[in-house]
């Protein structure tokens, strides 16, 4: 079969959740029996959102070949246990790199480069990049941003010029609003009809919409924009607001979805597959009764900002039966005095990742709260080097410890960087980023988590380590180095065998919890907190 090509765009208004439309689209071609991958192009000028501040963008999505990129990239694995690659997530910046460095080096043959064709060409060959490498029954690329955007025009250039020259094998769907106007008492279809239009002014005529929206829909609405823009009728699906996104691929099943893309691009479309174990995970979402507290002690006071880790708690919540509750603890606001009454009601403390100073001492205290009161605690990356701070101020006795992020003229640098950074001068993409190996040490709360492996891989994004200097006196006085890295000889994963459940990760395991298969270590964490 040809590879098929699927382009999600947006309309009306943003954050309509086409990163979540994507997935759920990628799962249900995928339990049908497709290869399928999905990609994000982003028409920001970054090169990545790795500089990017979370209060701009959310989370940064870390990838295993080490791409910093856009959270909707999360989404597509936790959705499909696609593992994704640097090719899954483009922006506008790299593709003027890209075309920049091709005219300096004399590519184009004296020619004039401009944003048609040179940049929309770069575009098209981005999109079809991925079946390049590897065979794919469908791919899917997601359209950051929303028609009508200046920076999104070449992408939907490159669009209609690939639907086009692909016929059958492009699909366009696009995802719009239908508001409820409550003086009106009317659903209004207005907006749409804009969107829709303003699309075809482009050269492209969607195939499928599927209308955002509050509450259900009656087939009249359905009927009413599926004539106004010219889409057959089975092609017009709603997703209304459900209590959780894991939802959405079935109630998009419900609807036809997937076997509308099927008979757009002249596809048999089959039997419906059953999605048993998806249905078993929602079945145990459904029935999830209790609940679990774990505070989430960070500096981002912004749902998205810790996106992974939020997703990985609450799978590994459902997978334990009970529901996780997750509180903001603002780090900032962390003082001595005040850190019983903002924990000593959760169940277990996360310590979240981040960078630069500010928060660090709430950190630092709420790590020190969660071992001397015995509580489930989990640090991930800067909350590992927390953890470390912390253990090495209160039991080792060096009350000026610290990362040398923080003060770099500390005399006790327990976290330092690493040599092969010190001379790095460029910000963007220079971190330790991707996936490494880590060696697991017998016995180790660690590595019963997962399950007797000895051999793990998880992904990485900082620049400072553990300072290996230390190590000796740390595992001397309880702070156990459990994971190592075999090339390098990092400290990967530090624990505390005499505490209920204290460990710390330099890497993100977030990154890899998936709805299927949800992280060990977020698993074991959380049975740790229902535990007495
Ligand atoms: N700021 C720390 C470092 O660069 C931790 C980074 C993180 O938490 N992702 O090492």
């Amino acid at each position: 079969m040809n590879t098929k090509y699927i382009f999600v765009t947006g309309g009306v208004v943003s954050s309509l959740g086409k990163g979540i439309i994507s997935a759920s689209i990628g799962n249900l071609l995928q339990a049908r029996g497709f290869k399928v991958t999905i990609q994000k192009f982003d028409p920001y000028i970054n090169i990545d959102p790795g500089t990017l501040n979370p209060y701009e963008h959310g989370e940064c999505y870390v990838t295993a070949d080490g791409m910093e990129t856009d959270l909707d990239l999360g989404h597509y694995e936790r959705f499909t246990d696609i593992r994704t690659t640097r090719r899954n997530s483009i922006t506008t910046g790299r593709i003027y790199q890209a075309v920049i460095e091709k005219e300096r080096r004399g590519d184009y043959l004296g020619r004039t480069i401009q944003v048609v064709p040179h940049i929309t060409d770069e575009i098209k060959l981005r999109i079809k990049e991925n079946a390049r490498h590897e065979h794919f029954d469908f791919v899917i690329s997601e359209i950051g941003g929303t028609i009508g955007d200046i920076e999104s025009a070449p992408f939907m250039e490159a669009i209609r010029q690939l639907r086009w020259e692909m016929g059958r094998d492009a699909v366009s769907i696009h995802l719009t609003y239908v508001p409820y106007l409550h003086a009106a008492g009317e659903f209004k279809t207005k907006p749409t009809q804009h969107s829709v239009k303003e699309l075809q002014g482009m050269g492209i005529q969607p195939d499928i919409l599927i209308l955002r929206t509050e509450h259900h829909l009656e087939e009249g609405i359905l009927r009413k924009v599926a004539s106004f823009c010219n889409v057959d009728l089975e092609c017009v699906v709603q997703s209304e607001d459900l209590p959780s996104i894991y939802e959405v691929p079935v109630n998009m099943q419900r609807q036809g979805l997937d076997a509308a893309i099927l008979r757009k691009t002249g596809e048999p479309v089959g039997e419906t597959p059953p999605m048993t174990s998806w249905h078993a995970f929602l079945d145990k979402l459904h029935g999830a009764a209790g609940e679990v507290d774990i505070a989430l002690v960070g500096k981002y006071d912004l749902q998205d900002a810790y996106k992974s880790i939020r997703e990985s708690l609450s799978l590994a919540a459902i997978y334990h039966n009970v529901k996780a509750r997750l509180h903001f603890v603002s780090s900032e606001e962390i003082t001595r005095q005040n850190v019983a009454g903002k924990l000593c009601a959760m169940a277990g403390i996360v310590v979240c990742p981040g960078f630069g100073s500010r928060g660090t001492e709430g950190k630092i205290i709420a790590a020190e709260y969660a071992r001397t009161h015995n509580q489930p605690a989990f640090g991930i990356c800067l909350g590992m080097q927390m953890m470390v701070v912390e253990f090495a101020r209160h039991v080792l006795g060096f009350g000026d410890a610290n990362s040398s992020e923080m003060d770099a003229a500390t005399k006790h640098n327990v976290i330092d960087m690493m040599e092969e950074q010190k001379s790095v001068r460029q910000m963007g993409g220079t971190m330790r980023l991707g996936a490494y190996d880590c060696m697991l040490e017998a016995g180790s709360r660690t590595h019963e988590a997962y399950g007797g492996a000895t051999k793990i891989s998880e992904r990485h994004r900082h620049r400072y380590e553990f300072n290996n200097s230390y190590l000796k006196a740390f595992e001397a006085a309880g702070m156990k180095c459990v994971g190592t890295n075999p090339e390098t000889g990092l400290v990967e994963i530090v624990e505390i065998p005499a505490l209920k459940w204290y460990i710390g990760t330099q890497f993100h395991p977030e990154y890899c919890s998936t709805v299927l298969h949800p992280h060990p270590l977020f698993m074991s964490f959380v049975k740790a907190c229902l535990s007495d």
